[in-house]
């Protein structure tokens, strides 16, 4: 069938502006709140030809900041089972700090292959910040702005070379 690529990571990185730009649609909801309510969406993303299928695990996420974390392992689990690929995002304006660290653990032991997609990179100063993102252990990695589109297109190469 159509490969599936799920996308991954804590609230507010960057997951349903990514999502956005890759299938070049409004479907997913974009909040500036960490903690909005959001659907899981599918969407279809065609790129030289060949086509794959997107899920944004923004999930339904509880209001309760206490219930996130569980929230995003889960998400994180379900995206392990289902998905071909994984894109786990992270945000370039935030520290490397444990949330991160913690899933980038638990979706390394989960023997698919995961793309580290370190977002809100528009300029080469929080490049150069985000070379720390690195230790995370990831082999793939991409800087990018899903809200301008930098580094988009290498992404898209990326992920369609490996599946
Ligand atoms: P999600 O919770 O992971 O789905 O994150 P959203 O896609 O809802 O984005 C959270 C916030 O980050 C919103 O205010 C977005 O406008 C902002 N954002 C997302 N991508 C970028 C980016 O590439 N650069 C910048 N500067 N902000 C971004
Ligand atoms: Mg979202």
């Amino acid at each position: 069938g159509i490969p599936l690529v799920a996308i991954v990571g804590r609230p507010n990185v960057g997951k349903s502006t990514l999502f956005n730009r890759l299938t070049h649609s409004r479907r997913s909801i974009v909040g500036d709140e960490p903690g909005i309510t959001r659907d899981r969406i599918y969407g279809e993303v065609e790129w030289n030809g060949r086509v794959i299928r997107l899920v944004d695990t923004g999930g339904i996420i509880p209001d309760d900041p206490e219930l996130i974390p569980s929230e995003i392992y889960r998400q994180a689990r379900t995206a392990l089972d289902e998905a071909d690929l994984l894109l786990f995002v992270v945000d370039a304006r935030t520290e490397l700090a444990s949330p991160d660290i913690d899933l980038a653990r638990t979706l390394i032991r989960g023997r698919k292959p995961v793309f580290l997609v370190v977002n809100k990179v528009e300029t080469a100063a929080i490049a150069a910040a985000s070379e720390n993102f690195r230790q995370l252990g990831f082999r793939d990695v991409y800087m990018v702005s899903s809200e301008h589109g930098q580094g988009i297109g290498d992404l898209l190469d990326g992920v369609f070379e490996r599946l």
